[in-house]
């Protein structure tokens, strides 16, 4: 279980109050509230903890506006893990304010595979129907229901098969983490995922009865159904006797490297694993000529430290890498965040189409499917046809495994 509330104290005491964490918030920087900064969120989980403020619905709104990006708790100079103490106070309100739409999205849905499937075949059906545009356009759905854009007719988990031998001599047995975002979402990512790791001489297993990660869960204040879910995620890696569990989105990563019931495993983001697989056995590469960018996932960047291996991969692969400014700066997504407070998302979000349009890159690549849900939304939105897509989905292009 992560810590609460009360197992942080010693943590959030420590904040003197510099400010210094205002300065990279990128929710504070549009808006401009001391309430939204993180200092004001550390002050507000401290004054719920000793009970001097009531745990209300006011709150629970004030704390909902945190990305959980992580940028001030790499500021603090005191260290402090402040998006560790927003979660734990979401925690708290989750049990002393319950949401029942909550409960039933993050704790009876997401939490079963099965369910989630209908719940996502139903939302296709929905598209299908139009009916989505209708609600959107008569304000009966919240404008962030157009994030994900039209869902794919097949998820991944219909499309790949539960093992896929490697290519040749097998070097390494990998376990897939295949998340629920690239399941749902892009199918083709999950696809490239194992036809590169496959053609690299990984065996890959995904097992079927994955569970979510977690993180949608724990942002929502669920914190025990999280550690429910990483306790049978674990469990089923450790039957499989993989050398390493490796996933494709940043976010599940982050997650299960974090999660104590994952301790004793290796999990292994997958550009590390690529590039080590590249430089040991130097496949041939074919290079991708449009000009590409890259957009730094937080909770790759942040949360794992990782920048330079996905460059690295992207420098192999494309003629014309180019950085653009603030390309480590978040994208605004935040999982559940752009559909609680969309507005303020897709402010944080044009900041970054600036950067990308400037950059002149036709191409964006990037590691976590909300990131490239984000990009692409905003990206339409301002009439750019630039594409986005996950770094692996190039790299199977560049190796000729095309999915
Ligand atoms: S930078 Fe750290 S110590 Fe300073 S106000 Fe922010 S959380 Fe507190
Ligand atoms: S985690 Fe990100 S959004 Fe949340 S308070 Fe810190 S900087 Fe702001």
């Amino acid at each position: 279980m992560p810590e609460d509330l009360e197992g942080l104290k010693e943590q959030y005491l420590r904040c003197v109050r510099c400010g210094q964490c205002r300065s990279v918030c990128p929710v504070f920087e549009v808006v401009k509230n001391e309430t939204a900064t993180p200092r004001g969120k550390v002050f507000l989980a401290h004054l719920l903890a000793t009970g001097e403020i009531e745990a209300n619905s006011q709150v629970q709104a004030q704390l909902s506006r945190c990305l959980l990006c992580r940028s001030c708790s790499k500021e603090c100079p005191s260290a402090i893990p402040v998006h560790q103490i927003v979660t734990a106070a979401r925690a708290e309100l989750a049990v002393k304010v319950p949401s029942p739409v909550k409960r039933l999205v993050f704790r009876k849905i997401w939490t079963r595979p099965r369910r989630l499937a209908l719940a996502a075949g139903v939302t296709r059906n929905i598209q299908a129907l139009g009916l989505d545009k209708l609600g959107l356009y008569l304000r009966l759905l919240p404008p962030g229901f157009a994030l994900p854009g039209r869902l794919p007719r097949r998820p991944a988990h219909t499309i790949i098969p539960a093992i896929t031998p490697a290519t040749g001599e097998t070097r390494l047995r990998v376990g897939y983490f295949l998340g629920c975002s690239t399941n749902f979402l892009f199918p083709a990512a999950a696809a490239s995922t194992v036809a590169v790791l496959s053609s690299l001489g990984c065996e890959v297993v995904i097992p079927p009865e994955l569970k979510c990660c977690g993180l949608p869960q724990l942002a929502s204040g669920e914190a025990a159904a999280a550690s429910a879910l990483a306790s049978a995620n674990s469990e089923v890696f450790r039957r499989l006797n993989v050398q390493a569990v490796v996933s494709d989105c940043a976010s599940c990563t982050a997650t299960l490297k974090e999660s104590p019931e994952f301790d004793g495993l290796k999990v292994t983001e997958l550009s590390e694993l690529l590039l080590e697989l590249i430089q040991k056995y130097s496949p041939g590469l074919k290079q991708i000529q449009k000009p590409v960018t890259y957009h730094d996932p937080c909770h790759l960047a942040k949360a794992q430290g990782i920048t330079a291996a996905p460059r690295e991969l992207l420098r192999l692969t494309c003629m014309d890498f180019r950085e653009m400014d603030g390309a480590a700066d978040c994208c605004g997504s935040g999982g559940a965040f752009a559909l609680y407070h969309y507005r303020t998302s897709m402010s944080i979000l044009n900041k970054k189409i600036a950067n990308i349009k400037k950059s002149g890159a036709e191409i964006v690549a990037t590691s976590c499917p909300t990131c490239i849900m984000q990009l692409r939304h905003g990206l339409a939105a301002h009439g750019c046809k630039t594409d986005v897509v996950h770094t692996v989905e190039l790299l199977g292009k560049t190796l000729g495994r095309e999915t």
